[in-house]
This record gives structure tokens, C-alpha cells and sequence, in this order.
């Protein structure tokens, strides 16, 4: 039999991201940056594009370009040039923006990303330039406002708010690992203070590029995802676009270059534009900014007061604590959360692992239901470290503790205080005995099942030992003193 080789499809993607940069005031002008104030009340001439007015550089900016190029490993521009891109839409005034092109101010770095299982991809980042945003339109439906009209408003708060756009190469092989990279560039970009990178809020946008490579190895076609603003959605996006071209490919197709917008609703891809041209936007040097000079000491000066990146912070906390993969990662996407932790796994008498857990599921869980962040929670570390510790040294049983958290998140109390006023100390060992020794003779048959090898009554003694100590004791402990007893 002819056995028929199966092809295999290469998901071959590149990113390309948005994010606003953390300044004061806009690119341009001395407008402050705003999120949901009322639509134009943060604008002046500059803009707004008024004929004559003129722009001046936020030297602020570029200096957090040169952070974020620094942290992506890129090589720093002596100048920061800009140009003007022409086009006509309503929310730029000017008719053009301005931003970088040939020139951009950081160029040939890389990324090194944490795929969450122990492995890194290395992606390459093709460039990062810097430039302004555009402004917003605001569509009025039928039951909107304008008197029931149908039409287009524009708030030109947002326009000329600093933005560094970010370019990888067409280095990440899944969409899995797209997730991995946007999620990694988030944290860097917050690590470093460059971006608050909240999507929700517009911070951090991302475009998706992807293709299936050719059998020859060679780039196939690739299409654009656009405007994407929760990486969940990147992932599921190219996912499905992936299976869309494969599709096309099988039934012998050629996938036609086009721009996608992925819609979360129905789980589907739509068609922007097809056919995309080469805009021509006609870019040519903005006449009305010098270029800022970037000296080697300005870059050494920013360079020495970067932070440790995450991806180092995570490869010490797998180090130095002897964490996973995973929880390292989890703890490294809030910074306040890893200093928190960092404070709670050095205190004394507290295991590093056990920490990492109380803190990633337990307070984290309780800390997200509450919608409070670390830094805003009663819980300080030494609050933590006290109750891992009671719970280390067997004075309390993992499910009272989870009880005791519960108080601590809610008052700020010391865990030891909670314990003693609601007596939740664990039974005592000598007085557990007794009590497993109560509940064997109480229920001589099941007793008799578990010494015949039958594990599944195991679990119905440790609930009336449990009960006996009302919760007061440690369900591992309790397993093994029954096992112990019985003899098995
Ligand atoms: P364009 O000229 O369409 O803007 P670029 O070469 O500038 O294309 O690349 C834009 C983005 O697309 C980059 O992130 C790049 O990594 C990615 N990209 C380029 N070629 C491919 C390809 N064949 N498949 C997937 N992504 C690609
Ligand atoms: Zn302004
Ligand atoms: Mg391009």
C-alpha cells in the first residue's frame, strides 16, 4: 500500500503592536493625556491641526522609546527623525501624521519568550518608531443621540497622544506562541514604566500577520488580523484564520492577501479590505521638527536605570525559589505581586513553593473577586507570611486557613488573632489519635473494607474524622494516621 505523506501546514506569524506611551502630556503639544474625561476637553491648536500652529517634541517620549528599544535589545538611533504620512480620514486633522519611517529610533533587537512550560522562541523585533495617535471617532447609532440621526462625532482628546509602534519579525511558529510574545511585550512595557499597556483602555492594540508556509519553505501569502485588543482574541483569531487558509490550500486555492477583523461574537473572520495596495502615503521629512539628538550618555543614563525584566525575574524565581514555569510567570505579570511575594517567601519559617501557591491561587483568587490589586488590599506580606507560617508548623489545617484569609482580606486582622478568637487551631496530634480511633471503632465495616484493600471508603472515615474535628484538621494528616491504624 502506498502510504501518502501527510502535509504538514507551518503556521508562520508576526506581530506588529500599538502602545500609548506613559507620558504627562501629548507628542506634539502640552495637552495632558486622558482616559474617558468628557470628548474635547484636552486639545489645542496643535492638536487639532489649525493651520500655522507648530509641533514640538515630548522629549519625554523619546527618551521612553529608547527604555522600551533598550529593553528589546535593539540597536539605538543617534537621532530621532520624523515624517509626515499623508492620508485623509476624519480623525486627523492635520491630513497627515506624524511619525517615523525610514529612520525609526530603534531597530534589530529581540524578544525572548517564555512559552509557559519551560521553553522559550527567540522573536525577532524588526523595528519600534514613534508616533501619534490619531484621534476618535464616535459612531451615533439610530437610538444614540444628534436627534435620532445616524453620524460620526470625533473626540479629539486622544488625538496626538504618544504612541510607539513595535514590529516583530515573522519568527512566532503558533498561535499559542503569539499569545505568549503579546503577553511578554506587556509585561516588559509595564515592568519598565514605558506603557500602563491597558487594553481595555486602548494602551496596547495589536495587529496579527500570518501565513502557512509553502512546501519549499519559502513565505506563503499572509494575511492581516487587525486591531486586535485582548491577546485571548489574537490567539483565537489566528487560530481560526489558520484554518481558513489551510482550507483554502486543500482544496487546492491560493489564499489571497487581505485584511481580517476577527469578531469574537461569532468566533469568525471577516474581510476588511481585500486586495491591499501599497498605500502610498507619501511620506517625506516633517519639515516643522529638528531631530532630537539621542547622545551615548543619554542611552547609557536611561540603560542603567532599567529594571530587572521579567524575563530575568522569572528565571531567578524558578532559581532562587525553585518555583514552575507557570507560577513564576503568573507572579512576574504583576509586578506588585512579585514584590509582594518576594517580601512573603523571605520571611522566616515560610516555604518559597507553598508561598507561591497561597499567593497565585488563594489570595490572588480572593484579591480578583474583590476586584482589588495587591498593593490596594489589606494583606500586607507579613500578614501572608504569618499564616503560612501557622499553617507550616500544623497549628492550623489548610482548609481553616483558606477560612482565615477570608477574614484577613477582609479586615486586615493578623491570621493569629482570626485563629485564636475563632478557635480554629488545628486538633492537636495525641488529640487527633483519639479521634481516629473513635471513628475506626464507630464504623467497624467500612474500617474492615479499607484493611480489604478497598480505597474508596477511605474518603467517607476522613469526612467523620473532619467532622469530629470540625474542620480542624489536616486532611492529609488524617488520611495517612487512618492508613497508619488500619494497618495498610
Ligand atoms: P507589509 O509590507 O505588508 O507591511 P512587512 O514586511 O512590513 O509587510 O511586515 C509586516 C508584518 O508582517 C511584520 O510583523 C512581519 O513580521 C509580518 N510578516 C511579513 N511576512 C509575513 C508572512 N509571510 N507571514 C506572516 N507574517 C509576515
Ligand atoms: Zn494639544
Ligand atoms: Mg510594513
Amino acid at each position: 500500500m502506498e502510504v501518502q505523506e501527510r502535509q504538514t501546514y507551518q503556521a508562520v506569524i508576526g506581530l506588529e503592536f500599538h502602545a500609548h506611551l506613559a507620558t504627562e502630556t501629548k507628542m506634539f503639544c502640552g495637552c495632558r493625556v486622558t482616559y474617558g474625561e468628557p470628548p474635547n476637553t484636552h486639545t489645542c491648536p496643535v492638536c487639532l491641526g489649525h493651520p500655522g500652529a507648530l509641533p514640538v517634541t515630548n522629549e519625554k517620549a523619546i527618551e521612553l522609546g529608547v527604555r522600551a528599544g533598550l529593553a528589546l535589545n535593539c540597536d539605538i538611533a543617534e537621532k530621532a527623525v520624523f515624517a509626515r504620512k499623508n492620508y485623509f480620514y476624519p480623525d486627523l486633522p492635520k491630513g497627515y501624521q506624524i511619525s517615523q519611517y525610514d529612520a525609526p529610533i530603534c531597530t534589530g533587537g529581540y524578544l525572548d519568550v517564555p512559552l509557559g512550560d519551560g521553553e522559550t522562541i527567540r522573536v525577532g523585533i524588526t523595528r519600534l518608531h514613534l508616533e501619534e495617535d490619531a484621534a476618535k471617532n464616535v459612531h451615533v447609532g439610530e437610538s444614540g443621540r444628534m436627534h435620532g440621526s445616524v453620524g460620526s462625532l470625533v473626540d479629539f482628546n486622544r488625538g496626538g497622544t504618544p504612541l510607539m509602534e513595535i514590529v516583530t519579525e515573522p519568527d512566532i511558529p503558533s498561535p499559542e506562541a503569539a499569545r505568549a510574545t503579546a503577553n511578554h511585550l506587556k509585561d516588559i512595557l509595564r515592568a519598565i514604566g514605558v506603557s500602563e499597556a491597558d487594553m481595555e483602555k486602548g494602551q496596547l492594540r495589536c495587529d496579527a500577520n500570518v501565513s502557512i508556509r509553502n512546501p519549499d519553505g519559502t513565505f506563503g501569502t499572509k494575511t492581516e488580523l487587525k486591531n486586535m485588543n485582548s491577546f485571548r482574541f489574537v490567539e483565537r483569531g489566528l487560530a481560526r484564520e489558520l484554518e481558513r487558509q489551510r482550507r483554502i490550500l486543500e482544496s487546492g486555492g491560493r489564499v489571497e492577501q487581505t485584511t481580517l477583523h476577527y469578531d469574537p461574537d461569532d468566533d469568525e473572520v471577516h474581510e476588511l479590505r481585500s486586495k491591499e495596495y501599497a498605500h502610498d502615503y507619501r511620506y517625506f521629512p516633517e519639515p516643522d521638527l529638528l531631530p532630537v539628538e539621542i547622545t551615548p550618555s543619554w542611552v547609557r543614563e536611561i540603560e542603567s536605570s532599567l529594571p530587572e525584566l521579567p524575563g530575568q525575574m522569572r528565571a531567578r524565581f524558578m532559581e532562587q525559589y525553585g518555583l514552575s514555569d507557570y507560577d513564576a510567570g503568573v507572579l512576574i505579570a504583576d509586578r506588585d505581586l512579585a514584590v509582594f511575594y518576594e517580601k512573603v517567601a523571605g520571611a522566616p519559617g515560610v516555604d518559597p513553593k507553598q508561598a507561591a501557591n497561597w499567593i497565585t491561587v488563594e489570595l490572588r483568587g480572593r484579591l480578583n473577586e474583590t476586584g482589588m490589586d495587591v498593593s490596594g488590599s489589606r494583606v500586607t506580606p507579613e500578614r501572608m507570611a504569618e499564616l503560612i507560617g501557622l499553617v507550616g508548623e500544623g497549628t492550623i489545617s489548610r482548609s481553616a486557613a483558606k477560612d482565615v484569609l477570608d477574614r484577613v482580606v477582609e479586615t486586615g486582622e493578623s491570621p493569629t488573632a482570626v485563629v485564636e478568637r475563632e478557635g480554629l487551631a488545628a486538633v492537636g496530634s495525641d488529640e487527633l489519635g483519639g479521634v481516629v480511633d473513635e471513628v475506626i471503632s464507630a464504623n467497624p465495616e467500612e474500617a474492615e473494607r479499607v484493611r480489604g484493600g478497598d480505597q474508596k471508603v477511605i474518603g467517607f472515615l476522613i469526612g467523620q474524622v473532619m467532622r469530629a474535628t470540625r474542620g480542624n484538621a489536616d486532611g492529609g494528616r488524617v488520611r495517612e494516621l487512618l492508613l497508619e491504624k488500619l494497618g495498610t
